[in-house]
């Protein structure tokens, strides 16, 4: 098995998982025995998430999408936010905030979960108030049985030996949809990829928005 950062990859882990005898589990009560949570901080693409929401669903597994309200990348309240919460909701994953540092501002678009986007280690582990659940806090957060991809790159490698081997008790696994929903062997190809399609999304915006292109 190739580990590529691709979504036929992402459905090798998923499925790994599964052959392990793990459970997928949501942010509630403290990490059970055998579950495996899937937490993915959306960054960059709405798109992205959706298509990995789309694989985790057709694998029949649940995962938690943390979405931004104050990302320079995407917008929340548009029309395209709106229908990529009700369908992440449609796919049976949970919605919850990809904060930015201090603020932790929860709707009704999210459940009281937040993951805090590039923290500083100053407050990276600290509780929140009012029962919002910091997902690097304990008892969700061991770094024993915690991976994440970050800039297409498993710090302590790509979990779906360990997953099939029941290694872990149980398992955060972070992913950033981007990453796998666009090809590039490195990131930057990867982002450059993601860029290709950003433009004839906004293509098709601009011609939406009744912009003449001619
Ligand atoms: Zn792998
Ligand atoms: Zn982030």
């Amino acid at each position: 098995m190739s580990c590529s950062f691709d979504l036929a990859h992402y459905a090798e882990i998923v499925a790994a998982a599964r052959e392990g005898g793990y459970r997928f589990a949501h942010f509630a009560g403290a990490p059970a025995e055998g579950s495996v949570i899937l937490r993915h901080d959306v960054d960059l693409s709405l798109d992205a998430a959706v298509s990995m929401a789309e694989v985790e669903h057709d694998a029949g597994a649940g995962a938690t999408y943390f979405l931004m309200t104050e990302s320079v990348f995407y917008n929340l309240d548009s029309s395209e936010g709106v229908a990529t919460i009700d369908r992440l909701h449609e796919l049976g994953h949970r919605v919850a905030l990809h904060a930015v540092y201090p603020n932790a501002l929860l709707d009704d678009r999210f459940d009281p979960v937040v993951a805090w986007h590039n923290p500083d280690p100053d407050y990276m582990r600290a509780p929140l108030a009012d029962g919002r659940i910091n997902v690097m806090q304990e008892p969700w957060f061991d770094p024993a049985t915690y991976r994440s991809d970050s800039n297409q790159h498993w710090r302590s490698g790509c979990p779906h030996d360990e997953l099939r081997a029941s290694a872990f008790p149980w398992l955060q696994l972070l992913t950033h949809p981007e990453i796998w929903a666009y090809p590039g062997e490195t990131m930057g190809q990867t982002m450059r990829a993601m860029l290709e399609a950003e433009k004839a999304r906004r293509l098709q915006q601009l011609a939406d928005d009744r912009i003449d292109l001619g």
